[in-house]
């Protein structure tokens, strides 16, 4: 199975070296990429801890898993990132923080739910957390009918896959 950010690797090769301390992000879309994935793996901690510290402080664990185990992340599509490195953006001149641009589907039982996000990224401690996002548009897809595709594009009907889902 290809990760969940969507990348031609395994989950195993991807996200999960960076979600388990192994590997470092070494951009922004590659902490959001694995963060996206932390979400899907339902692996709470991860997303708390990537928080940067003054938006961690109004996040509670209990809550990313209570999120994390009630959505089903099915498709992650960056639309525009900035590959900046920790070395780079530590020498930047420009005080703009870098972004993020992404949508990402999900279904929240009964619905598909789309959220676009733009991103920002800052590094503490020579890593890469996320800070904030503007929330570009986030609303419900329309169900689709028992037999059309499904919305996941796993190129099955959707009464045989995202309808099955149990919550
Ligand atoms: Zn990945
Ligand atoms: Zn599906």
């Amino acid at each position: 199975m290809n990760c969940y950010c969507g990348s031609q690797q395994t989950f195993k090769q991807c996200c999960e070296l960076i979600i388990k301390g192994l590997n470092n992000a070494e951009t922004p879309e590659q902490l959001m990429r694995s963060r996206y994935s932390a979400y899907a793996a339902k692996i709470p901690q991860y997303i708390l801890d990537t928080y940067a510290a003054p938006t961690r402080k109004a996040q509670s664990l209990g809550d990313i898993a209570q999120w994390a185990k009630q959505t089903h992340w099915l498709k992650l599509t960056v639309l525009t990132s900035k590959n900046i490195t920790i070395s780079q953006f530590n020498s930047r001149t420009n005080a703009a923080l870098p972004t993020v641009h992404f949508q990402a589907l999900y279904f929240d039982k009964p619905h598909f739910c789309l959220i676009e996000e733009k991103s920002r990224f800052l590094v503490e401690h020579e890593q890469w957390r996320y800070l904030d996002g503007e929330i570009i548009q986030h609303h419900n897809l329309p169900t689709p009918k028992r037999n059309a595709p499904c919305l996941c594009l796993s190129g099955k009907k959707f009464k045989h896959c995202c309808a099955l889902l149990d919550h």
